[in-house]
Formats: C-alpha cells, sequence, structure tokens
C-alpha cells in the first residue's frame, strides 16, 4: 500500500487546491480557521479507508497507520472493519471476482464509501450537534497527526499521540465558527477519495466504480496500465511523489493567501467604518 504520509499530504494538498478553486471559480471562501481546520480533517480522512487492514489485536501489532492510531481500540475497530467489507465483498461478489479471506481494499475503497461517509457525516451533525464534531475532529485529527508527523508519532508512540491529538482538537473546534460545521462531512469524504485515487496508481489499483459491473465483475479494480503504474513505498513514491506532494501543499497553501489577506481587510474596515447616522 501507499505509505501514510503520502495519503495524508495528498489531502492536505486536495483541499488546499479545492478551496482555491472553489474560491475563484464561486466566489465561496471559508474562513482562514476552517481552512486550516478542514485541510487537517481531509489530511486525516485520507488515511481513514485503510481502516480495513486487521492486524494482531491483542499482540498490538499489525494494521495500517490508521488502524494504529489509538493502539489496540483502534486495532479492534479495524478488525471490524475488514470482516465487514468481507461480508459486503463476499454478498455482492460476482463468479469473476476472486475469492478472498480478507477485506483489505474493498468496501471502504469504493466512491459509495466516499459518499456514504461524507453524507453520513453531514447529515449526523445537525442532530448530533457538537459532541459528533468534537468526535469526528477528534479522530480525523489524529490521524492527520499520524499520517503528517510519522517520525513525531513513532517516537513518542500512540498514548502521546493522543493526547496531542486531544489538545489540537480543543483548539481546532474552539476555531471554527460555532453552530456551523458544512464542510466536515465534505471534506472527510474527499479525504477518502484522495486515498482511493492514491492506491489506484499502485499496481494493486482499487474498486472505485463498486457495484458497477465491468467486465463481468462488480468488484474490478481500476488501476493505471501496467507501465505507468507505481510501486507501493517503492523508490518513485519516497523519492519524487511524496516530495512534490508536500511542495505542491506549500503552493496551495500560498495560493490561499489572498484569502487570508481578505479576512485581515474586512476586520479592519469593520474597525474604521463609522457607526451609521441613527443607528
Ligand atoms: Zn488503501
Amino acid at each position: 500500500m501507499v505509505m501514510g504520509p503520502t495519503h495524508a499530504t495528498s489531502g492536505a494538498v486536495a483541499w488546499l487546491a479545492g478551496a482555491g478553486l472553489v474560491t475563484t471559480v464561486a466566489g465561496y471562501s471559508q474562513s482562514p480557521a476552517e481552512l486550516a481546520v478542514y485541510t487537517a480533517v481531509c489530511a486525516g480522512s485520507a488515511l481513514l479507508p485503510d481502516l480495513d487492514v486487521s492486524g494482531r489485536v491483542f499482540r498490538n501489532r499489525g494494521g495500517a497507520t490508521a488502524a494504529r492510531t489509538f493502539g489496540v481500540v483502534s486495532l479492534f475497530l479495524a478488525e471490524c472493519v475488514e470482516k465487514l467489507s468481507l461480508g459486503i465483498y463476499l454478498l455482492t461478489r460476482t463468479k469473476k471476482d476472486p475469492r478472498r479471506r480478507n477485506g483489505h481494499r474493498t468496501f471502504t475503497h469504493t466512491l459509495v464509501f466516499a459518499i456514504l461517509i461524507g453524507a453520513l457525516i453531514s447529515l449526523l451533525v445537525g442532530p448530533l450537534g457538537k459532541p459528533f464534531v468534537f468526535g469526528v475532529l477528534f479522530f480525523t485529527l489524529a490521524l492527520a497527526i499520524r499520517g503528517l508527523l510519522a517520525e513525531w508519532v513513532a517516537k513518542h508512540g500512540w498514548l502521546i499521540t493522543t493526547a496531542a491529538s486531544a489538545a489540537v482538537t480543543v483548539i481546532a473546534f474552539a476555531g471554527l465558527p460555532a453552530e456551523s460545521y458544512p464542510l466536515l462531512g465534505v471534506a472527510v469524504g474527499v479525504g477518502c477519495l484522495v486515498h482511493m485515487l492514491g492506491d489506484l496508481i499502485t499496481h494493486h489499483g482499487c474498486p472505485l466504480l463498486w457495484p458497477i459491473p465491468i467486465a463481468g465483475r462488480t468488484w474490478y479494480s481500476v488501476t493505471l496500465p501496467g507501465d505507468l503504474a507505481v510501486t507501493a513505498g517503492g523508490k518513485f513514491e519516497r523519492v519524487v511523489l511524496l516530495p512534490a506532494l508536500t511542495f505542491l501543499a506549500f503552493v496551495a497553501a500560498a495560493w490561499q493567501v489572498p484569502v487570508i489577506q481578505e479576512w485581515l481587510s474586512s476586520l479592519t474596515q469593520s474597525f474604521d467604518s463609522p457607526p451609521e447616522a441613527g443607528s
């Protein structure tokens, strides 16, 4: 599989570049706080689909970056997600889809999953309110720290990482405009989609278009032609792809500077403008 840092950095690039594009084309811009928080949420969510890599729960071993985020707890969750995904695979496979014993790179690696999880979060934000928002932020920001600061996490272990994630979540939650989280679900969904595109460029590909039958298979694995596909975790990814993505993240962030400038000028304007006559 593609490395965690590559997925997370692509998530950040996608959100920043997308935000710039939406501002330019549609004139809608996020506040600087929203931009920072949702970029991190998208980066973290770009690890989420790999919550289907099971490990050895009781030995606290194995699993992908996402599965190790909260130690044994998330390893157990990954075990459940993997089994559930395998169940969905076995129920919906055609005769041409290979038999499998493991659910990795199945349901959580489909467009349907990305849309469902994004829509579900958007729907639940209203009725479940702030505790739910806090929970989603905590989970995805912990993933973002795991992905973007992989070496720091390796050094300090999951307990300190979890504490740091909690602190970051409190700051992020305070920074977001209260009562309004229109982009939370979108950021998670986009992150998942970015993960799938990352997997798609490797030799394995992923069943992005499930359950649409292609060549008689509902779990048809979409990938690049053999020559173009990248070896996951290989030299190209480490030497070219990750540095290039990191560079792009900075470029995309710089693109956002006008947003910050606009915000500052609107602040100074509201200070400068005299109160209207008669009010
Ligand atoms: Zn994956």
